[in-house]
């Protein structure tokens, strides 16, 4: 942390006492670990304070070992640090309390997937999310950890921004840019982030930061929220891009209230309220976050799409689609449709708009990937086991031990067989859906995706 420049633009910010508090907070303070529980998900909270700015934040005493744990790989929670679920708190606040009915969020840069799944956590059945991020390898990561999220209300896109600004233009409520930085809030973490810092990268980062955030602006309708964040603290990156999207465009100003206790830095740019964590004031890494609204007539309706460039779904067999009913709890009106061989289940308010954005976008994964119908023979897919639509009733089920579940993540062969029924199995962990495995006489044959595999070397 001796890099000189970084040191002069900290100073530029805030008081020498605190630049040294700060430098020291990033050289040896203790990172805490902290996880986010999914509301869709009856995964018990564990022992552990809850983060201020987010109801399903928790502090860990220490860090376990994720991978090995069945309600991580059920998709009971999520590990996120604690600063980066801030976010939460500006979208509910800029909400205040409205129906998230019909709403439509895009997060643009989303890999892997920490605010998609904590804005999906908020918008619930009713509201859209989607997801994207350009790095095609990245955004795989994206689509496994939405799919393990489970709550079906999610598209993941592989679209570069400059496509949303160009095929659904003013046709999202809520768009956020999570944006590729120079990473200083993350040196504590990161040795590649000490390592890449330089003022040109900042500089580097910044010019791309405004692209991505003209692009993001386009596809917001009027009267509709920006949710601006990096891991950084610089200005150029933060203020400075926050004050050229005010100077450039209409911005309003949203009122935030936080209370004094979270100890958040807070600088104005523009009409744009701005929030800063600190390491050595908040427990979490660095993160700058802003948010502004879109001028304009906000009753405006959001502009039509241009006409569809493909529809990739098709229609599900009534016979089929009867059967697939009863794999699905009924608590929730979903729309079923065919995408290839697949069969795939959407919360039905939202389904028109999936499919707009189907017929734009690069999608990866959507909804709910119910499985796939071989003849008469329906095998269902990994998603549907992990989604918090799934009809447990209408499988025979076995409660793994431990071992077993952690078997089952390396796709290798259960002890328990003889305790499973011939054919198919949903097997839990702890009462929660893990994945399902066939039995054919004494042998199974997992269904879980040979990328989903963990490597022994993980456990
Ligand atoms: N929001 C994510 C989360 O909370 O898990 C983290 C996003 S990360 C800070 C920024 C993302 O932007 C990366 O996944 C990166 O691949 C992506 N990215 C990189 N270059 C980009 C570009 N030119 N346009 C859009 N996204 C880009």
């Amino acid at each position: 942390m001796t890099n000189t420049d970084f040191i002069t633009l900290l100073r530029e910010q805030m008081p020498e006492e605190e630049v040294q508090r700060l430098i020291e907070a990033l050289q040896s303070a203790p990172q805490p670990t902290s996880i986010r529980l999914n509301p869709h998900k009856p995964y018990p909270a564990p022992e552990g304070r809850e983060v201020g700015w987010c109801r399903w934040g928790r502090y860990l005493a220490e860090r376990p070992s994720f991978t090995r744990d069945g309600h991580f790989q059920a998709g009971g929670y999520y590990v996120q640090e604690a600063s980066s679920m801030f976010v939460g708190h500006l979208l509910e606040q800029a909400l205040g309390g409205e129906k998230t009915e019909g709403l439509r969020l895009l997060d643009m840069c989303a890999a892997p997937g920490g605010k998609s799944t904590l804005y999906s956590s908020i918008v619930g059945e009713r509201g859209l999310v989607v997801a994207n991020e350009v790095i095609r390898a990245r955004a795989l990561t994206l689509a496994d950890n939405i799919m393990r999220w489970g709550v079906g209300n999610t598209v993941v896109t592989s679209n570069d921004p400059s496509h949303f600004a160009g095929s659904l233009e003013g046709w999202f409520d809520v768009v956020a840019v999570d944006a590729p930085c120079s990473g200083e809030g993350m040196f504590r973490k990161s040795e590649e982030a000490r390592e890449n810092w330089s003022l040109d990268n900042v500089r580097l980062c910044a010019t791309r930061q405004r692209r991505i955030m003209a692009d993001a602006w386009a596809s917001l309708r009027e009267g509709g929220i920006f949710i601006y964040s990096t891991c950084t603290f610089n200005r150029a990156e933060n203020e400075e891009n926050m004050e050229w999207l005010c100077g450039e465009f209409d911005c309003e100003r949203i009122e935030i209230i936080c209370p004094e206790e979270w100890n958040i830095a807070r600088t104005e740019a523009g009409v744009a309220e701005c929030f800063h964590f600190y390491p050595h004031r908040t427990e979490g890494e660095g993160l700058f976050a802003a948010i502004v609204r879109k001028g304009g007539e906000s009753t405006s309706r959001r502009k039509a799409p241009k006409k569809a460039r493909k529809n990739p779904f098709g229609e599900v067999d009534k016979r089929v689609a009867k059967e697939i009913a009863g794999y699905l709890q009924d608590s929730t009106p979903l729309h079923l449709a065919t995408i290839g061989e697949s069969i795939y289940a959407y919360p039905a308010p939202l389904w028109e708009d999936i499919r707009t954005v189907a017929e734009q976008m690069s999608v990866l994964f959507s909804g709910v990937k119910v499985g796939e119908m071989f003849g008469k023979k329906f095998r269902p897919d990994h998603s549907l086991a992990l989604s918090a639509h799934l009809n447990m009733e209408a499988f025979q089920r076995v409660e793994l031990t431990e071992e077993d579940m952690l078997r089952y993540f390396r796709r290798e062969e259960l002890s328990c067989v003889s305790a499973l029924g011939e054919g198919l199995n949903l097997l839990l962990f702890e009462g929660q859906p893990i994945g399902f495995t066939k039995r054919i006489g004494s042998r199974t044959n997992s269904l879980l995706p040979k990328e989903l595999r963990i490597l022994s070397q993980n456990f």
